[in-house]
């Protein structure tokens, strides 16, 4: 496997890992039955169930957006309100998803600390109105790991979801993520969602690596009825169902999902060693996933483009972001590393 064109821009510019791979190609056996009927389906919602440890609904969708929508839409009325940090995903890059497929539901932003929200933000929110002209708060959305590589820790997640109990909110997580978190804090997936309050989690597969897809997983039941219907409506019911499921297998059944978020955790972990005292670097976050975030000179991000290197700078706040992956290579981040002390060197 080539390492050579390896890139930092976002984790999705990766490929298949082996696993997933060898499932779906272990799936292309012959027929089998469609539209989830399937026995690969069956097997990866069981393997959810096993590893956190409880009886959940699950369900497949293509992407993160769709999950995150999808699920959004089924805790609330069109005339409800999703409270989420002011740079969630759900906000900042799913054009409008959530309130599409809820009909209207409201997304209201509150300000985020290094990514999180907050439950003084949260209460803020919640409590500023009570009348009948303000979209009523029915949920909050948490990002775990954050859009800016930080992570929840386990007391942080404890306190959102006493306060959501408290105002009688619904809590959703959008885990595209969710592996990286697991692997930096060392905790069972359990103790990081349904314990903790979590009524439903979108674990992300694309960035873990598979080639594509997320799973939907209601731990609140009652939250999930007709979220069949829902999928199906929206374009998300794969006929063949089985290929979007089996990869799941491949991932779960022997732990390689924990096992490719640690080595890109890493990496990231790595790469901020590298050049976190470089002079004119400066990290911007704590770097706890997979990401690595950095305030450089403008002519620093010009040259480190005139090298090759692929990388956004809209993410979250700005700055650069440089994200590691399942397959990244650590001599691939040695040469980034390189390359950003030569610009820094030169722009200073
Ligand atoms: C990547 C990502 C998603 C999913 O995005 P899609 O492109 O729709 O698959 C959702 N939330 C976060 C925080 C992400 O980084």
């Amino acid at each position: 496997m080539t390492t050579a064109n390896q890139q930092f821009a976002s984790d999705n510019y990766s490929g298949v890992c082996p696993e997933a791979w060898e499932a779906m190609a272990r799936a292309n056996q012959g027929h089998d039955r469609a539209y989830g009927d399937d026995q690969w389906t069956a097997r990866a919602a069981d393997h959810f169930r096993a590893l956190f440890d409880t009886d959940c609904e699950v369900f497949f969708a293509f992407n993160g957006t769709a999950a995150n929508s999808l699920a959004l839409s089924s805790l609330c009325q069109s005339y409800h309100s999703v409270i989420c940090a002011d740079i969630a995903h759900v906000e900042t890059d799913e054009c409008g998803a959530p309130e599409f497929f809820s009909n209207g539901s409201k997304l209201l932003l509150g300000r985020s600390e290094q990514g999180k929200l907050t439950p003084a933000a949260i209460r803020e929110i919640a409590l500023k109105r009570k009348d009948i002209h303000y979209p009523k708060p029915r949920v909050v959305s948490l990002t775990q790991a954050t859009e800016v590589g930080t992570v929840y820790q386990p007391e942080e997640l404890r306190a959102v979801s006493d306060t959501c109990k408290e105002l009688g909110l619904h809590l959703h997580m959008d885990g595209a993520r969710f592996a990286n978190a697991c692997a930096h804090l060392g905790l069972a997936p359990a103790e990081l969602s349904w314990k903790t309050g979590v009524d439903v989690l979108c674990f992300g597969g694309t960035k873990n690596g598979m080639a594509v897809g997320e799973a939907i997983l209601f731990f609140n039941r009652d939250l999930a009825i007709d979220f069949e219907y829902r999928c199906k409506q929206a374009g998300q019911l794969a006929s063949k169902m089985r290929f979007l499921s089996a990869p799941w297998v491949g991932l779960l059944e022997n732990g390689a999902w924990l096992k490719y978020a640690d080595h890109a955790n890493r990496c990231a972990r790595l790469l901020a060693e590298l050049i976190g005292e470089l002079p004119g670097v400066e990290l911007m976050f704590p770097v706890q996933a997979n990401g690595v975030f950095v305030s450089l000179p403008p002519a620093a991000l010009e040259a480190l483009k005139h090298r090759g290197w692929l990388f956004y700078t809209f993410i979250g706040v700005g700055g650069a972001r440089f994200m590691c992956s399942w397959d990244t290579s650590e001599a691939r981040v040695r040469q980034l590393a390189d390359d950003i002390r030569t610009v820094v060197i030169g722009a200073i």
